[in-house]
């Protein structure tokens, strides 16, 4: 499978969709999902073009690597969920057909702000 140059993560990162943006940097985006599951739903999205965590793994530079789970402690820390900060946060990736991926670009959902439940319904 090849990249989708057209999914909609691709349009907000070349500014063709807005999106309500938590932070950014050389890495990654984040902004908030616009169907939130929980109190806080964040996405965290590296600029680079993955389809999953997959093709990261295996294609991502060591810098993107860093800058991606930098970047999710980043957010996490910008929403007061972080350790340090607040009460914790679960990350979650879906890959593919099984894992329930709707968005063929690499993603992490960050939800916090409330006890976030079973981990699998
Ligand atoms: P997936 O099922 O691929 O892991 O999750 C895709 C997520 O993207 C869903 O939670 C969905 O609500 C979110 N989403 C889909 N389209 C948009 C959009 O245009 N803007 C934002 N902010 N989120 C979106």
């Amino acid at each position: 499978m090849n990249y989708d140059d057209n999914n909609i993560f691709a349009k907000i990162l070349n500014g063709k969709i807005p999106c309500n943006k938590i932070y950014e940097d050389n890495f990654v985006l984040s902004f908030y999902d616009i169907n939130p599951q929980k109190k806080i739903h964040a996405l965290v999205i590296p600029k680079g073009k993955y389809i999953d965590l997959d093709d990261f793994s295996l294609n991502a530079s060591p810098e993107e690597m860093v800058g991606l789970i930098k970047g999710i402690n980043k957010v996490a820390k910008k929403l007061n969920v972080s350790t340090d900060l607040g009460r914790g946060y679960r990350v979650l990736s879906n890959i593919s057909d099984h894992g329930g991926q709707e968005v063929p670009h690499l993603h992490f959902h960050l939800f916090g702000g409330e006890k976030i439940g079973r981990m699998v319904e």
